[in-house]
């Protein structure tokens, strides 16, 4: 059964910048009488989908072109550690960078731009993203040390509202503001983010290099690109036949994350939570992996053709699930890493 989540946001001047009234632990006798009096606290989970499918709502387009036009800036990546952010937190603050004009792809958190001599400017609103840590063993339990997630991008606690033990993982906030939204950085804060994880290849070079690195056998030639399980293979068309090789490569990568769902890979599989939706929601981590993948290698302006999305289908199971963009990401997040951590290491030397 699903554990059922809810953002609990935890300290007067944290719950001040998120918005959120502090609440006591839910099923505490606080929060029951609370809960009797009509009190409503934000689900975090909930807030997060909800951004999501508004994103989505935007337009019948909006993973292939918006999300494209997010992903030619590269990961979102964090200004002090250089390392990029993850999941779910991608789509957050590519949405962002997009909706607010902003050029570089690069984040702090509040301490972490004073640390680097920054100061956010006032009135800057930042952008919430989550991260998941093993709830504690009780309810009135204090929460556990925060563990500083990789490269440190989860800010810290102070950078944190809300936890809630759940039996299994709690869902926490965290703010990040855009270097543009910082005076007093160091130019260099964004250029080494920006440039930690460059390549020396073009995007074209580095798609096919990751094509090839990948082990995946291709077929070409046929009308439509899909990727076959039975047979453990991808099909698409004729290179040629694409408008351009940006559009090839986008396409050959969207079949190339359903390729790496095969058992003897990341044995993708959903149960029954998604049993009817299977089709769509694996269709939704393509989408999503292959994006994250586009963006790791640089490609801009590419569309994957032949290929037919299903947007009425990926927002009724989110619309449903408030957890599901949550497993979606992740999913995506494994197979990019999957497909570009073998090309980093094989690209390294
Ligand atoms: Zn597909």
């Amino acid at each position: 059964m699903q554990a059922k989540l809810h953002f609990i946001a935890r300290g007067a001047k944290l719950s001040k910048t998120a918005g959120v009234p502090p609440a006591p632990p839910e099923g505490s006798p606080q929060a029951d009488a609370e809960k009797s009096q009509g009190k409503v606290y934000a689900d975090l989970r909930q807030q997060v989908t909800d951004r999501i499918v508004a994103m989505l709502e935007k337009g019948s387009n909006v993973f292939r072109d918006r999300w494209s036009l997010a992903a030619c800036r590269g990961m979102p990546c964090n200004g002090k550690t250089g390392e990029p952010y993850h999941g779910v937190n991608v789509l957050l603050l590519w949405d962002a960078a997009i909706e607010r004009g902003y050029s570089f792809n690069v984040w702090l958190t509040c301490r972490q731009a004073a640390s680097l001599g920054g100061q956010v400017r006032k009135a800057e609103k930042g952008v919430m993203c989550v991260f998941f840590q093993p709830a504690p063993a009780c309810a009135d339990a204090p929460p556990q040390k925060r563990p500083v997630g990789k490269g440190g991008v989860l800010g810290s606690e102070e950078d944190n509202a809300g936890w809630r033990p759940t039996g299994g993982l709690i869902c926490k906030a965290f703010w990040v503001f855009n270097v543009a939204q910082i005076d007093g950085l160091p130019d260099a804060v964004s250029v080494t983010a920006l440039t930690r994880h460059a390549s020396t290849l073009s995007p074209v070079e580095a798609a096919e290099s990751l094509l090839q690195r990948s082990g995946a056998r291709f077929r070409h030639g046929f009308d439509q690109a899909f990727y076959a399980p039975s047979r453990d293979e991808i099909v698409l068309p004729h290179p040629a036949r694409f408008h351009s090789p940006e559009n090839y490569y986008a396409t050959a990568l969207h079949e190339l994350v359903h390729w790496t769902g095969h058992p003897s890979r990341l044995a993708r599989a959903f149960g029954r939570r998604f049993a009817h939706d299977a089709y769509a929601f694996e269709e939704l981590i393509a989408e999503l992996g292959s994006a994250f993948v586009m963006a790791h290698v640089g490609m801009v302006d590419a569309t994957i053709e032949g290929h037919a999305g299903c947007l009425e289908r990926w927002l009724s199971v989110l619309k449903r699930d408030r957890t599901a963009i949550f497993v979606a990401a992740r999913h995506a997040g494994l197979a990019c890493e999957y497909l570009t951590g073998a090309w980093n290491r094989d690209t390294a030397l």
